[in-house]
């Protein structure tokens, strides 16, 4: 398969690259390496991968493929509250422009896979969210992923586009930036410092592993509905204290609030996520239920 993937320099995109090259594909990575990217990966010699460093928003061309799978966004919430415009950007605009670039292909318009996040449900106080739940978002990075998804829906509706759209939970993993909370912690414990913690640490993440994560998405280009959508997750629920004490213990570490600096909440922080993936299940592929978090290296 010949997949156009953007974002593919950055975490969970690295990771989607790796594993569809093992598969066998052709990948052309869009990306344009901001501060979240890595400059060195695993599979920067490999002839199947090639890499255009480009700005979403300013891509005028999509080379030929079978999909294009859109990881690229800036995907920081803390950002996204101290400035919002570069989120509308890369996250809507951006969108907005490949979607422009697909509907504009006269022929062989390629499949739209577009990588969309669980924030879009906003706060969950009651049961796991499905995916035909109105979209609730409740900061501006969430914000600009939902508007992003209103233009794909519109735009298969208009303009006869295919797409596939995932929405997964928090996933955690190797080459995570180091603003994201597990790798700050791993940060601080390594760097003898505090670990800043939002508010009183109760608010709830569910937690996939990156690796998980990619695999769904695989199985899903696969062997997706087109033009739906599907949660990911691990049905791995922690507050952020928890996430703190179990990578504590990663490092031996018992005392665990010994390590701990709260700091005031972050604006309009939402208190839980939770999403069912049964509809990913139903498509036959068997989610890696966890109680915890696999430590990683
Ligand atoms: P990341 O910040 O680690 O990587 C983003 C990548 O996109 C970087 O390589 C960056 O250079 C690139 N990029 C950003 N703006 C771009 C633009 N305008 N044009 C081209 N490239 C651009 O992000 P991530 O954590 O790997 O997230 C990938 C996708 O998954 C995002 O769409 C995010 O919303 C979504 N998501 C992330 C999580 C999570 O827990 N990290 C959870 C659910 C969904």
């Amino acid at each position: 398969m010949n997949l156009v993937v953007t974002g593919g320099r950055g975490f969970i995109g690295s990771h989607f690259v790796e594993l569809v090259l093992q598969k066998g594909c052709k990948v052309v990575d869009i990306d344009k390496m901001t501060y979240a990217s890595s400059n060195s990966l695993p599979f920067d010699s490999n002839p199947s991968y090639s890499l255009i460093k480009k700005d979403i928003c300013d891509l005028e061309h999509i080379p030929p493929c079978d999909a294009i799978i859109n990881f690229a966004a800036e995907s920081h919430v803390d950002n996204s509250i101290a400035g919002p415009t570069t989120f509308f950007n890369s996250n809507t605009s951006g969108v907005f422009n490949l979607l422009e670039l697909v509907r504009g292909k006269v022929y062989n318009k390629p499949l739209f896979f577009h990588i969309s996040t669980d924030e879009v449900y906003g706060d969950i106080r009651g049961t796991d969210s499905v995916e035909t739940d109105v979209l609730n978002p409740g900061n501006p990075y969430s914000a600009s992923k939902a508007a992003a998804e209103m233009f794909v829906l519109s735009y298969s509706r208009t303009y006869e586009l295919d797409f596939i759209m995932t929405r997964s939970s928090n996933n955690y993993g190797l080459r995570q930036y180091p603003e994201k909370l597990i790798p700050q912690i791993i940060y601080c414990l390594e760097n003898n410092k505090k670990i800043p913690i939002h508010g009183d640490g109760s608010y709830i993440r569910d937690w996939v592993d990156v690796k998980e994560n990619v695999k769904a998405i695989y199985h899903l280009l696969l062997h997706g509905e087109k033009n739906e959508i599907y949660n990911i997750s691990s049905n791995n629920h922690l507050t952020n204290l928890e996430v703190v004490q179990q990578v504590c213990q990663w490092y031996n570490i018992d005392d665990y609030m010994q390590h701990v600096e709260f700091v005031p909440n972050r604006l309009g922080q939402d208190t839980r996520y939770s999403i069912s993936s049964d509809k990913l299940k139903a498509t036959g592929y068997k989610t890696q239920e966890s109680t915890g978090l696999k430590r990683f290296k």
